[in-house]
């Protein structure tokens, strides 16, 4: 018997393993994955490069002028891609985060990103990640998780990322980056993140990546 497919909605805080465990989970599936942080990025990335982030008006006057695509690369990872450029290092930046955070309130950029995200999911066999997924790209989503981990646990994280990219962070910055994030995301009007009545809440303070990806794969059996 072939299993229906279904959506998965994937909400928390940043630099809380999201991305990491849609990513696995989607391969395990054989679903597509879509990264909708990578969107608003793009979108601060492109505000950045155009001096528009002095001038709501002036993004929200051109959100038609931006393009986001995804790209599959030989190694299996997706790149996103900007008006034809490919710019997934550059919106990985904690500037570009930071940005992404500022624009992601304004109600015609997230109109935009949102109605790109229902139609990638209309087929369904995805694994969507970002902070209203469950509440508001996918309601009726048949599996929502809702991640979190304690600031001091995620801005570590963040800290050996942005290590690993051969930056210099200083940690108490990092900490402050992570938590002015999280009171922007759950304080805004607009989509503010919050989890969904019907989310499966799930703490990864303590947990390592695979008892994390176990539990993750028993309640997606059980769902299918
Ligand atoms: O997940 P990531 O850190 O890449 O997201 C960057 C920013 O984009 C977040 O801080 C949030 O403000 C915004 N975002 C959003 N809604 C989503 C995904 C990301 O508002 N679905």
């Amino acid at each position: 018997m072939t299993k229906s497919k279904i959506i998965v909605a994937i909400d928390g805080y940043s630099s809380c393993g999201k991305s990491t465990i849609a990513k696995a989970l989607a391969k395990y599936a054989g679903y597509t994955y879509v990264d909708t942080g990578a969107m608003y990025r793009a979108v601060a990335l492109y505000a950045l490069r155009n001096n528009l982030q002095s001038s709501l008006f002036n993004l929200q006057s051109s959100i038609s002028n931006i393009e986001i695509s995804f790209a599959l690369q030989p190694d299996g990872t997706q790149h996103t891609i900007l008006n034809g450029e490919d710019v997934e290092s550059q919106i990985r930046t904690l500037e570009v985060g930071n940005m992404a955070s500022q624009i992601s309130p304004i109600r015609e950029v997230r109109e935009f990103l949102v109605a790109q995200q229902q139609a990638m999911g209309k087929n369904k066999g995805i694994v969507m990640d970002g902070r209203d997924i469950g509440t508001v790209v996918f309601p009726n989503a048949e599996l929502k998780l809702f991640l979190t981990a304690s600031p001091e646990v995620r801005a570590q994280r963040r800290y050996d990322e942005l290590v690993g990219k051969g930056e210099h962070p200083v940690f108490a910055e990092v900490l402050a980056d992570v938590n002015d994030r999280d009171y922007r995301d759950t304080h805004r009007a607009e989509s503010p993140l919050r989890q969904a009545d019907d989310a499966v809440v799930i703490d990864n303070s303590n947990l390592t990546p695979d008892e994390q990806m176990k539990k993750i794969i028993d309640i997606f059996n059980s769902k299918i």
